[in-house]
């Protein structure tokens, strides 16, 4: 199909598949969250056919792919990420229209990260290519040998920074990639397309589909699918395990988190209210969210009065404009849902003392919302809402607050405000997630594992754990003379 232009950027509706594009007979629209009458494309929707194609096109591009050396891969990676940063502008306004991810954050933080992702793995590839040593009279050696075309399936909330962050990996450690993006944000992977081409890479070794759960079962039961890397709900990974079951192929999996934000009395409570009203930022669309807040009893009028400060200085608005805060929501699908987990807490007696409505009619904005669950079996306590909803809650001993922290079935990550280096230590080790950050909150090095614990999911990313999965490892043992 014709290219579109979005405000001034060219980008293809189409899939990408062996450097080519390829169009579907059937499209599925994408609208700018913050502007919802205005269409941004049809975009192609893949099914088992298109699935078949890309297959196909990354099993043929492996050989030579796998062949190279980790040095020789990495030439490619960096010259991806050089284009990315020189289209940074480009993307970032694609991505902000599609996504309503704040503009200027994209500008000067996201995109810039997401080319990092393809510098990180060519270096660490090189860095982890081999492991040599000697004992029992033997020459031993650890080789990692590229597994086959990985597919890896992104959501829709952070689009270009998954994408990449998890594609990078894939292609360093000598794995061909077909890359499905989620429906309602697929634009920023389609423009990676054309940097895939303009970088040289060979056809096949990098491919985008579009669509949903029909090219996506298709993809995941495919036998000459060797990796699944995906970030998504419970749900659709439960589909992919049983896929991947199937064909015996290990796939990691992550799949988004309630975790908690706990201030303790001897915190900086300023500082610890701040970063709680944080959480509205991009509405609350952020896996790692500290979307629990537990303040000790002691503290909990002040931190109140400091929260409630911080929480009134949110602006909603354009995405595009610098004075906004919160973005709008991503689909008017999801801001009903996340509505419906509002009206259910009212329902059953929950307590909403900040927001809880639309902002304005027939738009996608929900207000910055704090509940006050009667008890903790409270659904917005419990599951991931995924929407600027916080809940709050008290505790009086260290261990309470830690139990109620830890008493979802989720494990993504943590947040813990102390003043207390002792303290910090000990809870950070018992909180249950990944991650657990302690006075601080999203600083990332990426190459620390990253992934859940529980229903939050299966397998770490980042750094050599990434290029751990997305190879076989051989031990080659050889008698020394
Ligand atoms: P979310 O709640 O983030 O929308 P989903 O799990 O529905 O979570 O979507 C995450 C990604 O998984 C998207 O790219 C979506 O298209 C994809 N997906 C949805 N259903 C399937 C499926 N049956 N098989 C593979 N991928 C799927």
């Amino acid at each position: 199909a014709e290219r579109i232009d979005i405000d001034g950027v060219s980008v293809s509706p189409d899939h990408f598949i062996g450097n080519r594009r390829v169009s579907s007979p059937r499209t599925f629209e994408t609208r700018c969250p913050f502007d919802w009458d205005r269409k941004l494309a049809d975009v192609a929707l893949g099914d088992a056919d298109t699935a078949k194609q890309a297959v196909a096109a990354a099993t043929e591009a492996f050989p030579a792919w796998a062949a190279l050396s980790a040095k020789e891969r990495a030439a490619y990676l960096n010259r991806l990420s050089d284009l990315i940063e020189e289209n940074k502008e480009k993307l970032a306004l694609v991505e902000c229209l599609d996504m309503a991810m704040l503009l200027e954050s994209l500008q000067l933080r996201v995109i810039s990260r997401a080319a990092l992702n393809f510098r990180n793995y060519a270096d660490l590839a090189v860095e982890h290519e081999e492991r040599v040593w000697s004992s029992k009279g033997t020459l031993n050696r650890v080789i990692r040998m590229p597994a086959g075309p990985a597919l890896i399936i992104t959501p829709w909330n952070a689009p270009f920074m998954l994408s990449t962050w998890k594609c990078a990996p894939a292609l360093a450690a000598g794995n061909t990639v077909i890359l499905k993006p989620a429906e309602w944000s697929p634009l920023s992977a389609s423009m990676l397309g054309d940097l895939i081409d303009e970088a040289g890479f060979p056809p096949g070794v990098f491919n985008i589909v579009q669509g949903g759960a029909e090219i996506g079962n298709a993809l995941t039961s495919d036998p000459g699918i060797k990796r699944i890397s995906f970030t998504g709900s419970v749900p659709t990974a439960r589909v992919i395990g049983r896929n991947a079951a199937e064909n015996i192929v290990p796939f990691t999996a992550e799949l988004g988190g309630k975790s908690a934000l706990l201030v303790f009395e001897d915190a900086d409570i300023d500082a610890a209210a701040k970063k709680a009203a944080g959480q509205y930022d991009d509405s609350g669309q952020v896996c790692m969210a500290g979307s629990r807040v537990i303040v000790q009893e002691s503290v909990k009028d002040e931190f109140l009065e400091r929260f409630n400060h911080y929480a009134d200085q949110h602006v909603l608005g354009d995405s595009m404009d610098p004075a906004t805060t919160v973005s709008a929501m991503i689909h008017p699908t999801h801001v009903e849902r996340v509505l419906g987990f509002i009206e259910r807490a009212r329902e059953r007696g929950d307590e909403i003392v900040r927001g809880g409505k639309r902002w304005k009619e027939g738009q996608n904005w929900v207000e910055p919302t704090l509940i006050m669950p009667r008890d903790n079996n409270s659904e917005v306590v419990q599951s991931e809402i995924f929407g600027p909803v916080l809940t709050f809650q008290t505790f009086a001993s260290e261990e309470d607050g830690v139990a109620l922290a830890n008493s979802t079935q989720y494990g993504l990550s943590g947040i813990v405000y102390t003043g207390n280096a002792e303290r910090a230590e000990r809870v950070g080790r018992q909180v249950r997630g990944g991650t657990v950050w302690v006075n601080t909150f999203l600083v990332r090095d990426l190459t620390a594992p990253f992934g859940g614990i529980g229903i939050s999911g299966i397998g770490r990313e980042g750094g050599d754990y990434a290029l751990d999965f997305h190879s076989d490892l051989k031990t080659l043992q050889i008698l020394e003379q």
